[in-house]
């Protein structure tokens, strides 16, 4: 049954639960794809075959004894390898924790377990999270399946590859600039960025803690949505998780589905819908906003004037908190230790680790960061732009006082070639202009295909206010149910 890979996930979980097929048949034909494909796209950087078909029968077992399964029960998942997974290896793309095999899962993967999926493996991602193509990972690049020399995205071009792939139906991603939405916009794939605290960041590896944010990858908005509800909600473990039930995100995704969005306001965010974006990507925007409006929204253009500011501040305030967060990487306590031969001095052996270890993005941002933190700077810097956060937030909150959602491209170009942006790094953060404040704000956002360029295909962001993630799976979805899904050509 190798079609089983080109199901939906929703779809794999009824043939499971109905015993037309079983988790381990599932799971087979999804490693078998990973096989059949990956040495040309490497989304993975760890196939758990032993775990996967482990997990798969106990699936299939209590399925045999008559429980009830959850509504993804059986179906193989893809994580990307910032998430810490018990016994398999977690190197969040990087050198520097090569070989180590966390004592613990993250609470994200906890709950992927005790939903039934089935997890593949690990995938492919930009250094600790850092970048927007997925060629700054240590262990080479992932190669986007529509087009093999060109990127797949960033930081989370593996998830967003294995989908596109068929190698799974589902992945996890974390986004702290746009590491979710990006790659499902360049890739064909939907990406769901959740409000800030909506899922647990216990056990992510951090990068930038205010900001970062785990969530569900797939490869249409009803998955996604279903993926979004087995692993958000309040976790105890996560000081910054929100303690309120979270909204009816499937509820939101299958309304939204019947395509009327009847009484539904949008505003286009008029700042990057200028000379900002390709035409070709301007293009597929402008039809997917009438086909919105023939679907009953009412469309409106909104001024959000501080989102100009919003890439200088991130790239001020995510390296702050990386430089802080990554001083735990010292060569004692987990992965690689360099130098250590017995003569050499704790701050040499670190000082030696750090360097082998880490890539030149890392430090590039480490260096930033330390620099914007430092006494005589802190106020000109670190401090101006925790301000222009605020601006920001009040932008997105003057906004959806006038309508429900905003919209936009979800990224300024598509796929680019392979190599055309690593030699200037400010090329390379232009890849995330438009999905950057969501995550200085906050609020959700995700990204939806909604057409194609010469080929490639386009996105489309719909950003909605804090806690209220179920807005943005409705107007997807119905933007979904007009445009359809999109396939890459065949591998
Ligand atoms: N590309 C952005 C960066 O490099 C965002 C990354 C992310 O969301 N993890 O920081």
């Amino acid at each position: 049954m190798s079609d089983l890979t080109r199901m939906t996930a929703t779809e794999i979980a009824a043939l499971v639960a109905g015993g037309e097929t079983s988790a381990v048949e599932v799971t087979r034909a999804h490693l078998d794809r990973i096989a059949e494909v990956d040495d040309r796209v490497h989304a993975f950087l760890h196939v758990d075959t032993d775990g996967a078909l482990a997990a798969a029968r106990a699936v299939d077992e209590r399925r045999a004894a008559g429980e009830e399964l959850g509504p993804l029960a059986g179906v193989p998942v893809a994580v990307k390898d910032v998430l810490a997974t018990r016994g398999v290896p977690t190197t969040v793309g990087s050198k520097i924790l090569e070989g180590w095999r966390p004592p613990y899962d993250a609470t994200i993967v906890q709950r992927l377990r005790d939903a039934g999926t089935v997890m593949l493996g690990k995938t492919n991602m930009d250094e600790f999270a850092m970048g927007s193509s997925t060629e700054y990972s240590a262990y080479g690049p992932t190669h986007n399946p529509w087009d093999l020399t060109r990127i797949p995205g960033g930081s989370g071009g593996g998830s967003a590859a294995a989908l596109a792939a068929y190698e799974a139906p589902l992945a996890i991603g974390s986004d702290t600039g746009g590491s979710i939405r990006q790659p499902g916009a360049v890739t064909g794939t939907v990406g769901a960025k959740p409000t800030y605290g909506g899922t647990s960041r216990y056990g992510l590896v951090a990068f930038s803690s205010s900001l970062d944010t785990p969530g569900p990858c797939a490869r249409n908005v009803l998955d996604a949505a279903l993926l979004h509800q087995v692993i958000g909600g309040h976790d105890p473990r996560d000081s910054t998780s929100i303690p309120q039930p979270m909204p009816d995100v499937v509820a939101a995704a299958r309304l939204g589905a019947t395509g009327d969005l009847t009484g539904v306001r949008l505003g286009i965010v008029s700042e990057f819908v200028g000379e900002g974006a390709e035409t070709g990507v301007m293009t597929a925007f402008r039809e997917s906003v009438d086909a919105l409006t023939k679907m009953g929204a009412e469309v409106v253009e909104i001024s959000c004037p501080t989102f100009a500011y919003a890439l200088p501040a991130y790239y001020l305030i995510a390296p702050s908190e990386c430089s802080s967060n990554l001083a735990r990487f010292d060569g004692v306590r987990f992965g690689l230790r360099v130098g250590d031969d017995g003569n050499r001095s704790l701050e040499e052996v670190m000082s030696l680790t750090r360097e082998a270890g880490f890539g030149p993005e890392v430090k590039r941002r480490i260096m930033i960061g330390t620099y914007a933190l430092s006494s005589g700077y802190y106020d000109a810097y670190y401090g101006q732009a925790q301000k222009v956060r605020t601006l920001i937030t009040r932008d997105f909150t003057a906004a959806f006082e006038q309508v429900d959602a905003l919209i936009s491209p979800t990224t300024p170009f598509t796929a680019f070639p392979i190599g055309a942006r690593t030699a200037d790094p400010y090329q390379m953060y232009l890849a995330d202009l438009f999905t950057i404040p969501t995550n200085l704000y906050g609020g959700p956002g995700i990204s939806v295909p909604c057409g194609l360029s010469e080929g490639l295909p386009v996105g489309l962001q719909v950003m909605a206010p804090t806690m209220a993630d179920d807005r943005m799976y409705r107007v997807a979805a119905a933007l979904e149910s007009a445009v359809g899904t999109f396939t890459p050509p065949a591998l």
